[in-house]
């Protein structure tokens, strides 16, 4: 086995150290490879290392892999254009962006003509940046309720990508905000909604994310590399 084995191995020893700290099951942590621009021959190896959840953030690199990749389930985590989510709804398990009710519109529309419910999480702008997609907190209560009365999608959690800076440490409180915006949701109790998940954490963050409550972290370059 090579580095992207070790890799993984390390990944998932940080996210046991993490969970313990905060006193939380390590299992109740996933890992979800983050593919894109890595090649189908390097996604195997990190399957045969165990992992089986993949995550992309472009549909047309999906598909592509979608049909060479078998055994595994899918997430789409990164902003999903209106047109291309007839591509994906039969191939994903979880969309982790929904950020706007067009899309909730549209996936709505595509789910209940195949008589299903696509499993998806609502992304939160949690730091409010102009270069972020996703509802501001504010709104999100709101906009959980409205997604909730449409029967072609559940709503599962939360996921926010936090600010890019170097030190972790200042990003703990973006997490922070995002699970006690969960829990906010899950007290108002609307009907068919859980807050089971939460995706937050990248490679640069993820321990901190965890020890936030991260049940869901995205990691792409601490498994595969660098991308260029
Ligand atoms: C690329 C990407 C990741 C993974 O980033 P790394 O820093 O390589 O771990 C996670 N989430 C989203 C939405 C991404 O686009």
């Amino acid at each position: 086995m090579g580095i992207i084995n070790e890799n993984i191995r390390e990944v998932q020893e940080k996210i046991r150290q993490s969970a313990l700290k905060a006193n939380r099951d390590p299992a109740g942590v996933s890992i979800v490879a983050v593919t894109k621009t890595v090649p189908v021959e390097k996604i195997e190896e990190a399957i045969a290392s165990g992992l089986n959840i993949l995550g992309e953030n472009r549909v047309q690199e999906l598909m592509d892999k979608y049909s060479a990749l078998k055994g595994v389930e899918w997430h789409l985590i990164g902003h999903l254009q209106s047109n291309k989510v007839k591509y994906i709804v039969d191939k994903v398990s979880l969309i982790h962006s929904l950020d706007r009710f067009s899309l909730a519109d549209e996936i709505n529309t595509r789910m209940s003509a195949c008589g299903r419910a696509m499993d998806v999480l609502i992304q939160v702008n949690v730091a409010e940046e102009d270069t972020k997609f996703g509802m501001k907190s504010a709104e999100t209560a709101e906009f959980v309720d409205a997604v909730s009365r449409l029967p072609g999608l559940k709503v599962r959690g939360l996921m926010t990508i936090g600010p890019f800076v170097s030190d972790a440490e200042k990003i703990r409180p973006v997490f922070r905000k995002l699970r006690l915006l969960a829990e906010e949701i899950k007290t108002i109790g609307f009907p068919g909604v859980e807050m089971k998940h939460l995706s937050m954490g990248m490679s640069n963050d993820y321990m901190v994310a965890v020890e936030e409550g991260a049940t869901l972290v995205r990691i792409g370059s601490s498994i595969f590399g660098q991308r260029n």
